[in-house]
């Protein structure tokens, strides 16, 4: 923006002709692009064919005067600054003119040098107008796109669930009797099912992602086992685990239940036990701890695997936000999922913390009470 060239062009709207000179001869020195005009219908004329950065003009004509021209100016270019000249007798009108909407007013007699550091201020005030308009404008346009990928990303998760469903229900049917006890056809459906689960999660995180940007996001507060959620995960993504080579440690809890949304818990768990299988080398270990804190529990799912560093370590809760790497870009994702945990942490008055050390491993620690203050509020909420 400092490279622009800055709009110089100034119009006089004034009935005495000595006056016009004045400012003509002033204008002249300091290069200033003036255009003059000896009324205001003539004014109105000009300014509907040019746009001026700065218009000057004296409140008492015959015909339109300096108000009308303020009026014309802010309906036909809002950027333009309009500063109106005035004589003692007609002060008032011309603050009542700042009021509507004037930059500024010149009460005469007035000084040259003064006259000249109210055009300056008026051309960069003028500056300053447009870059904010255009600025308004980026922001327009951005919030534009990022509505239409909502909606987009809404859409296409909708219509890829349906044919899902059906794809897994179909699969379930079959595979038993595809298998027929031949141990490579098992396998064979094995890596078709965990496949299947793969692309549920996935389209389930774009899902609940839509639904968090709408402020849509809906929970239906019950009594949650969390540990038994964590063995229904552990479960679900035991063909991951398998096909990354890694170990999980065997998970030990008694039941122990909170309030919470069963799916969205599922969720919350899923998606970090997911990551930090993702993100761990093969021959590396995962595993998952709950503990009994009394009003909360206290979830910690860790990992031995790439870690992350300082730096991004706020950043992955971020939408869209992925640490560059060879493992993150092979392990492939929608870089949603931490956006995701932290918000059902959050609508479950919980916290997350992270512990990682880059190449050693890292830790997701995550606080939730047992009865969060949402779901004595009613239960189901954005
Ligand atoms: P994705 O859906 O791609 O996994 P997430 O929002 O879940 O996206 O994670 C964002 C990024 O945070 C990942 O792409 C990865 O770079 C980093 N990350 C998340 N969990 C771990 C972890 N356990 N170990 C190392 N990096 C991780």
């Amino acid at each position: 923006m400092a490279d622009r060239q800055i709009n110089k062009k100034v119009l006089i709207v004034d009935d005495d002709q000595d006056m016009l000179h004045v400012w003509d001869r002033m204008l002249r020195r300091e290069d200033i692009d003036g255009t003059f005009c000896a009324g205001g219908q003539g004014a109105l004329d000009l300014l509907t064919r040019q746009d001026f950065a700065a218009v000057f003009t004296d409140f008492q004509m015959p015909g339109i005067n300096g108000a009308g021209v303020l009026e014309f100016v802010k309906k036909k270019s809002p950027a333009t600054c309009v500063s109106i000249v005035t004589g003692l007798a007609t002060l008032e009108g011309a603050v009542s003119c700042v009021k509507n909407g004037a930059c500024d007013y010149i009460a005469k007699p007035c000084e040259a040098a003064e006259l000249i550091v109210k055009v300056k201020r008026c051309l960069l005030h003028h500056q300053e107008r447009v870059e904010m308009g255009e600025l308004r404008q980026s922001v327009r346009r951005y919030e534009e796109l990022d509505e239409l990928k909502s909606q987009f990303v809404s859409n296409v998760s909708y219509e890829l669930r349906t044919p899902l469903f059906s794809i897994r229900a179909a699969f379930d049917l079959l595979s038993t009797e595809l298998a027929n006890g031949d141990p490579v056809k098992a396998r064979l459906s094995k890596v078709i099912s965990g496949n299947i689960d793969r692309l549920a999660r996935l389209i389930g995180n774009l899902l609940d992602y839509s639904r968090i940007e709408k402020g849509v996001l809906s929970f239906v507060f019950e009594d949650v086992d969390l540990a038994a959620v964590v063995r229904q995960v552990a479960q679900a993504l035991e063909f991951l685990i398998q096909a990354r080579g890694i170990s999980l440690l065997a998970f030990e809890s008694s039941p122990l239940s909170i309030t919470g949304d069963l799916s969205q818990l599922t969720q919350l768990v899923t998606n970090l036990l997911a990551n930090a299988i993702k993100f761990t080398h093969p021959g590396g270990k995962v595993g998952i701890e709950l503990k009994d804190l009394g009003e909360d529990v206290e979830m910690v799912i860790w990992d031995t695997g790439i870690g992350i560093a300082g730096e991004n370590r706020e950043k992955i809760f971020e939408r869209f936000y992925q640490v560059d790497g060879s493992l993150t870009r092979e392990a492939g994702g929608t870089d949603i999922g931490l956006t995701i945990v932290r918000a059902i942490v959050e609508n479950h008055g919980g916290t997350i913390e992270l512990h990682s050390e880059l190449g050693k491993g890292s830790r997701f620690q995550v606080r939730l009470p047992k009865k969060p203050k949402a779901a004595a509020q009613g239960g189901s909420h954005a």
